[in-house]
Formats: structure tokens, sequence, C-alpha cells
């Protein structure tokens, strides 16, 4: 696995030139000089690099695989989309998505009361907003205040109770206007069929959310009743997020349909608008027979338009707009986390750590000859041997008949000839193998947190596709495990014999070894927790100029250690203080110490949690 699984995750935004990977844009240049380029600015620790050229290219295929999907039917309703804020409200990616979005008329989701600040405040008047989740008066009353400003915004009704308020508000803003101005109306419908997957309880008849049909009813007789029923004009229903299987979605188009046509025939002449959420599913497998999506966009957006066609046509209505409100599909693959490995913990497992002595225990002498005379044939049987004597010699260790360095002697023969059995037999797929090479692992110590970059593989175990930056000419043969520096257990990913991973043998003491995390554009960030308190990471914004070279625009930096305390309402005036005054009414120092100590804590002070240097390495990390 030289590529990673690149050609099955990677959507051809990624490419490997020589030994490097490299952007598949402009001047292809490799994330390897992006990155040295931003450390050698002096920031360390792990970078978030952000392309919105990807996010271009997402809503780009969205947009025309339907407008050809339209065609290719004949299809008379538009199709419109809004990016969902809850997968990344982050202000350089909502930044870039509505810079790179100009041409296509798209908006925002807004699922609570901040969220719909921001959707205020960054969707063109006329490029479509949505409303949903739980909605109280006040927000409720920010959509109408929305729509007095010009903006083409939609409240979905999630249950009755919010649209007795929907009515209230609207006699309050509207009551005594000649010329109202109201959002338009959606409902959320409850649907029968459900979702699949881990996500599945946003859809289905145990969801949180949604109107049953008895509801609906009612809901439809509550708009009539107040004058409000020309208002609306929207059927919304969300299945869960990252749909493997396209069945579900097929039977809840077809239910969703009926509805929409059923509530047009009874009278709701304004409805025009069917919106079928999120879910499109993004392909996060390095694995070829682990792949997590059984359907492309083309699928997916025929399915979606030959089956609200054939609903309209069967019941005899207008074919309604279509509209998406993908989120995971449009953001995962803008962002790359790029974090420095800081130590490979088995190192110490080579032929140079040996401390043989002149005369050593038989056993012990025995494991060197295995080690250096094994060979392909007679592979299997000396690792049983070594495997064998480890045993007898960690049990003369504890009773006491050899001493600490014939024990580390055994640990890294022991270790050195089952790596080398490895090597020996790599064409065989044995599962002793396999089980053995979980033992001799290498664990790879790299300046991150789980936690804060990757919370999806915490809470979900979400697989991220991870490579390293440079070395593609090389096979990686160490079955890796990686550790993010918090001091927490899970913030591991584990080698796993089902996923794989290999990374290359580095002496980090001389060499640098970065990994890149990919996919983590969407959910990551905002899910992501101050576990130990490691914050966000140093984030940029990597355009590309006229003549296809890379620029580094809109840094901002991992927040210092004050301003995390700060976060946590720590008063930081006292911290300061008191930090101060420890050093200054110290008995054990001079003065000349005192402004020396004092000088290294508030540079300390001004900088971020991520590692910098670790051992002797100096100036690297
Ligand atoms: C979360 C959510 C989405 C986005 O779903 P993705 O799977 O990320 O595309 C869309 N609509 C609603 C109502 C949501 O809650």
């Amino acid at each position: 696995m030289k590529s990673f699984g690149l050609a099955i995750w990677g959507d051809d935004n990624f490419i490997i030139k020589k030994d490097t990977v490299n952007i598949n844009y402009a001047a292809k240049p490799s994330l390897l000089e992006i990155t040295q380029e931003i450390r050698d600015k002096g920031y360390k620790g792990p970078l978030l690099l952000r392309f919105p050229h990807l996010i271009e290219k997402q809503i780009a295929t969205l947009f025309s695989t339907f407008e050809k999907a339209k065609e290719e039917f004949g299809y008379t309703g538009n199709f419109q989309a809004v990016f969902p804020l809850k997968v990344n409200q982050f202000p350089n990616f909502v930044h870039a998505l509505m810079d790179v979005s100009k041409n296509y008329n798209y908006g925002l989701e807004a699922g609570s009361k901040a969220e719909l600040i921001i959707a205020m405040t960054k969707t063109p008047l006329g490029a479509p907003i949505t409303v949903n989740g739980f909605k109280d008066k006040e927000m409720i009353s920010l959509c109408f205040i929305a729509a007095k400003m010009g903006h083409n915004i939609t409240v979905t009704i999630e249950g009755l109770g919010e649209l007795e308020t929907i009515i209230s508000v609207n006699a309050e803003f509207n009551g005594d206007i000649e010329t109202p101005i109201t959002p338009k109306i959606g409902v959320r419908i409850r649907l029968h069929s459900s979702g699949i997957g881990i996500w599945a309880k946003s859809g289905g008849y145990s969801s949180k959310f949604g109107l049953t049909s008895t509801e609906l009813l009612e809901a439809y007789e509550m708009l009539k009743k107040h004058t409000l029923l020309d208002h609306l004009w929207m059927v919304h229903f969300h299945i869960g997020s990252q749909m493997g299987d396209i069945a579900p979605l097929k039977k809840a188009l077809r239910e969703a349909g009926n509805i929409y046509a059923e509530l047009k025939k009874r009278g709701a002449d304004a409805l025009g608008a069917i919106n079928i959420g999120g879910g499109l599913a993004v392909e996060y497998s390095q694995h070829e027979d682990k792949q997590e999506r059984n359907y492309s966009l083309r699928e997916f957006a025929n399915d979606v338009v030959f089956l609200m066609q054939d609903v309209a046509k069967s019941k005899g209505v207008e074919e309604p707009d279509i509209f998406t409100e993908s989120g995971r599909y449009i953001a995962a693959s803008h962002s790359v986390l790029v974090a420095p490995v800081l130590e490979l913990f088995s190192q110490e497992y080579t032929e140079k750590g040996l401390r043989l002595k002149e005369i050593n225990p038989p056993l012990i002498q025995e494991l060197y000859d295995l080690f250096n005379t094994m060979s392909r044939e007679r592979a299997r049987e000396y690792l049983h041997d070594a495997l064998d004597h480890m045993e007898s010699l960690l049990t003369l260790f504890d009773l006491g008949y050899i001493d600490l360095e014939d024990r580390s002697n055994t640990e890294i023969l022991v270790n050195l000839i089952i790596k080398k059995a490895i090597a020996l037999l790599k064409d065989e797929d044995s599962d002793e193998l396999k089980k053995l090479q979980d033992r001799i692992q290498e664990k790879y110590l790299v300046n991150f947190s789980a936690f804060q970059s990757l919370p999806d593989f915490w809470g979900l175990a979400q697989h991220f596709p991870i490579m390293p930056l440079d070395r593609l000419d090389t096979k990686p043969t160490n079955p890796a495990s990686i550790w993010d520096i918090t001091c927490d257990s899970d913030g591991e990913i584990g080698f796993n014999r089902d996923f794989p991973l290999y990374l290359h043998d580095i002496d980090v003491s001389k060499e640098e070894y970065f990994l890149a995390f990919f996919l983590t554009g969407a959910y990551q960030e905002v899910l992501g927790m101050q576990h130990n308190l490691f914050t966000h990471p140093t984030e940029v914004v990597i355009n590309f100029d006229k003549e296809g070279k890379y620029q580094i625009n809109d840094l901002i930096e991992a927040q210092n250690l004050m301003d995390v305390l700060d976060d946590l309402d720590y008063d930081t005036n006292l911290i300061d203080k008191s930090l101060k005054y420890k050093i200054e009414e110290s008995t054990q120092l001079d003065k000349e110490e005192k402004r020396e100590l004092l000088g290294k804590l508030y540079l300390y002070l001004s900088e971020n949690s991520y590692l910098k240097t670790i051992q002797a390495i100096d100036e690297k990390y």
C-alpha cells in the first residue's frame, strides 16, 4: 500500500508525484512544501489546510449532476441547494463557501439562533435560507426579521406548537400592516421509512423531528384558518447523515412525494418544493473491500429526479422544485490536517540497542543466532522457537536468574525476529502472521489531539484516510498505531487488522515525518473538544493565483494558553498576577534570575498548547 487507498477516497483531488502527495490542481504543489512554508514562519504543531477550490468543485458537481438529471428526464422543477451550517460554521470555511458559490444562488441552512445570524449575514439576498430544528418565539421572530430584510427564507415547522408560535408572531409582525411580509413556510414530515446507519435517528417514525400525517392535516387546517396557507411551499425531510445505501432514500422520496402531492391536491396551491435534506455520503475508506457508499452522485440525482417526476405524474400535480441540504458532501474534502510525528516508540528495538555480554545466557545466544541465520524456508520454525524462548527467558527473569540487560536483549531480539519473519513471509497471508503484527506494531506519537481534530473517530469509530506527506516511493512496512498527545488512552488510532495502516520506519531525531488526515472538513471542527485543553489547530486558507501558484491566506493561529483559560472563564488577570507574584516574592531567586524567568514565562503564555520540541530534536517541532 504505497498509495494509501488514494484512488478510493481521493476523488482525483490529490496525486502522488514522485514521492510526495500533491494537490491535483493549478501548479500541483505538494502538501509538504505548503506545510514547510507555514512552519518556516514559526507555526509548529498541527496545521489545518483549507482548499476553497475543493468546495467549489463539490458545489459545481452537485449542481451540474442535478441539471444533467433534470435534462435527461425533462424535469420542469428547479434544483436548489443550501449548506447546513451545523456541518462547519468556521468563518474561514463559510467565507470561502460563499465566495466560490456566487454563481449558483446557493444559500445556507440554520438550526439555531446563532447559525441563523450567520445565515442572515452571509447569504446574498435572494439566495435561499432554510431554518430547521426546534424554535422558540425569538427564533421565529428572527425569521420574520430576515424576511422583512428581503431574504428568501423558509421556516420549517417541526411540530404543531411551533406552528402556533408562527401564527402569533405573524400577528405581531404583520397584524396591522397592509402588505404583510412573511417567511415562506415548510413542513418537516415524519417518515414511515427510516434511515440507516449510525445517524439514522434523524429520520423515521421515532425521529426527534417532524409531523405525523395526523399532525400534518391539523397543520393544514391551522394554516388555512390563519390565512397562511399561501405561504406553505416546502415539504422537508432528512433521513440521517452518511447514508451508505441508497435504498432508504428511494423509499423516503416516494413517501415524501406522495405527501407533497396529497397536500397540493387538498388545496395547498403555493406548495412547490421538496427538500430532501442531507445524507449524501462521502467515501472515507482507504480499503477496497471496506467502502462506505454503494452509489454515485449521478445515481443519487437520477433517483431523486425520476422518483419526484414519477409521483407528480401519477398524482397529476406539478413537478416540485428540488432542494438539497447536503453538508458532508460539500465540506468534507476541503480540509486536510497535517501533523508532525514526534516519536516512534519502539525505535529502541534496533540491533544497535542490544547490550550483549561476553557471555550471554544460552537462550539469548540462541535468539541471537536465530535472528542472524533466519531464512525464508525456516522462518516460521525459527519464529516459533523465538517465541518459546522468550517465555522461558521472562520466567527466568521473574525467578531472578537473568538481569535487566538480559531481559532487554530478549525484547529486542524477539522483536527483530518477528519483524524479519514477517518480511520474509510477506507473501503469505496467514492469520498467525497478522496476529504477530499486532505485537510489533510501531507506535507513532503525533502532535495533534484526536479529540480536537477527529472527534468522530473517538465517538463513532469513523475512519479518516491517513497518509504521510512524503516517501511515497517507498513501501511502508511498520504496522502503525497513532497516538495523539492527550493523556487519554482513547486518543489512539490503534493498528487494526481490518483496516491496516503501514507507515515508514523513520528516525525522527534525524528526519521529519508528517502525517496528513484527509476528509476532515465536515463536522469535525465544531464537534472537536478541548480535552486536556488542546485547541483548534492553526489554520490557513490555500488559494491559487493566476499563474497557478499557491498562496497562504487568512492564517488563524491556535489559541494561546491565556485565551484558552479565559474561555473557561478563569480570571486571567488573577492568573497573571499570581504567577508574577510567586516569582517576584521568591526568596530563592536573585533579581537577574527573576527577570529572566518572567521573560520566559510570558513568552510561553503567548503560545499554544501543542508541543514544540521533544527530547533533543531542537527547532524542528
Ligand atoms: C445535518 C443536517 C443536514 C446535513 O446532512 P449531511 O449528511 O451532512 O449532508 C441537512 N439537513 C438537516 C435538516 C440536517 O439536520
